[in-house]
């Protein structure tokens, strides 16, 4: 194997280019020609008929409710919709495929000549949509008993049909030039504003952990300066947006690799190791020719009326780029501070926070504070932490009331964490509903100081660990209900000592 060149150095020689083809999943009830249900996870093989099983005389009839879906991904995606194109069949023996074609779009897909502006560092990359298409799933291929669950030493295969003939749309863009050292990042960020464009029309649940979403990725080099593009791999069904960019960034180094010590790069498809985040050769690349694509005989033509796309186009949601500019005006937010916030994935869970009666200081401060530096130590979202926005609203209200400090509320939403109860139950368990500061609190610090003047003394006259005696005093006063560093640091600050 050739070495890797480090990216930075990579990037001093070779210029990137880079491309995307994502499959998305349809949330229908109902699969692309039958009327199977699509739930996910469902015992293997009851979700299937005679038509998904491609048995001799059933016949296809598209859903329309797939239709709509991909025409409005395709408004919101800036295409132009054809006002008439077809289906075609694509050829090929695969034992996940039961017809041994899959009923997809070749020359005439449904949406072409679109475009995505997607934001990275600060600058804007508009990123060309080739064309949206449509098709129908294969089922899934499971290999037993091999080390690696592929099929090389797996001693059999299992199949599952209830994938098959679910809708899916096939996202390409066009080549991507001049993203520069940033390609594994624009490749990340167009996948993750994919995924929110589908997840904002509602179209798909874009679960890359379940394949609903899954991501191709193209990448070429060239010698800069170069008036060609390099030949290009593409790597398969990357599944998660961190792969997105790994997957991106290593086959730049590779390519480099190959390259440099004088090879040419194999046009191939290969697979992305999540655990060692590198990719291994696949196949070679087929073209069109191999799959033999023919009008598909069994369905009509698609023909979307304009009304019906104008229609659908007055009805698309606000997408998430106004959504975003909305939401940083309202909040008033520098360009670094969204950015933040976006990374951190906190978005929602600000937006629902502010929704909840929090101001959006206060709920940014904990999102991305706190609650993001625990989300970052567990590795996962802070969406998936068991804290909701209601409950963050909870914390600032109380501490907005003057109930919490920052740093008892730190204490509120550890323990909300821990899965003690909401913000109420944790305050009132773990006895944090302190008396403030400046209110009762320094009225018992000044009693404390009045019942025990010589303690007082020996602190101002430098004993300073005496001041246990005296936070006894007023814990014992507040019934346990103070927070003992505050009142200690409250004691100090009477008595004129500093620790
Ligand atoms: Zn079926």
């Amino acid at each position: 194997m050739t070495a890797l060149v480090p990216y930075e150095q990579a990037l001093e020689a070779y210029e990137p280019v880079i491309g995307l083809e994502v499959h998305v999943e349809l949330g229908t009830n109902s699969k692309m020609f039958c009327g199977c249900p699509t739930e996910f996870g469902a015992e293997p093989n009851t979700q299937v008929c005679p038509t998904c099983l491609g048995l001799p005389g059933s016949l296809p009839v598209a859903n329309k409710k797939a239709i709509e879906s991909i025409i409005r991904l395709g408004l919101a995606l800036n295409c132009s919709i054809a006002p008439w194109c077809r289906f075609a069949r694509k050829n090929y023996f695969y034992p996940d495929m039961p017809k041994d074609f899959q009923i997809s779009q070749y020359d005439e897909p449904i949406c072409v000549e679109g475009y995505l502006d997607v934001e990275v560092e600060g600058k804007t990359y508009r990123i060309g949509i080739e064309r949206v298409h449509l098709e129908e799933d294969t089922g899934k291929s499971l290999h037993v008993g091999g080390a690696t669950g592929r099929i090389h030493g797996a001693s059999h295969s299992l199949v599952d049909y209830n994938r098959a003939g679910i809708p899916l749309v096939e996202v390409v863009t066009k080549p991507v030039p001049g993203t520069g050292a940033l390609a594994p990042e624009v490749a990340k960020a167009y996948v993750t504003e994919l995924r929110d464009i589908c997840k904002t029309l509602g179209i798909s649940d874009v679960k890359m952990e379940q394949g609903s979403l899954r991501c191709d990725a193209n990448v070429s080099i060239a010698p800069r300066g170069a008036t060609e593009w390099g030949t290009r791999s593409e790597t398969k069904n990357v599944n998660s947006l961190r792969s997105v960019e790994r997957a991106v960034r290593h086959e730049i180094s590779r390519q480099a690799g190959v390259l440099d010590a004088g090879g040419r790069v194999v046009q191939e498809t290969r697979h992305f190791q999540e655990d060692s985040g590198t990719t291994v050769s696949g196949r070679s690349k087929e073209t069109a020719e191999d799959y033999r694509y023919f009008p598909e005989p069994d369905l009509v033509p698609l023909a979307p009326s304009a009304d019906w796309i104008e229609e659908l186009r007055a009805a698309l949601p606000e997408l998430p780029t106004a959504r975003r500019r909305r939401l940083q005006g309202d909040w008033d937010l520098t360009d670094l501070d969204m950015e933040a916030l976006i990374n951190a994935g906190a978005l929602d869970s600000v937006e629902e926070t502010v929704a909840a009666g929090a101001s959006a200081e206060a709920a940014r401060k904990w999102w991305l504070g706190e609650i993001a530096r625990r989300a970052n130590e567990d590795g996962v979202e802070v969406s998936a932490l068991p804290i909701t926005p209601a409950d963050v609203a909870a914390v600032v209200a109380l501490v907005d009331a003057g109930s919490l400090n920052d740093k008892l509320a730190r204490q509120v939403i550890e323990g909300v964490l821990a899965g003690e109860g909401t913000p109420e139950q944790v305050v009132a368990s773990r006895g944090l509903a302190v008396v403030s500061d400046t209110g009762a609190l320094g009225t018992a610090v000044d009693a404390a100081i009045a019942a025990n003047e010589g303690i007082a003394e020996k602190i101002r006259g430098g004993k300073v660990q005496a001041v246990g005696a005296l936070v006894g005093a007023v814990m014992k006063e507040t019934r346990g209900q103070a927070d003992a560093a505050t009142v200690k640091a409250l004691i100090l600050e009477k008595l004129g000592v500093s620790e």
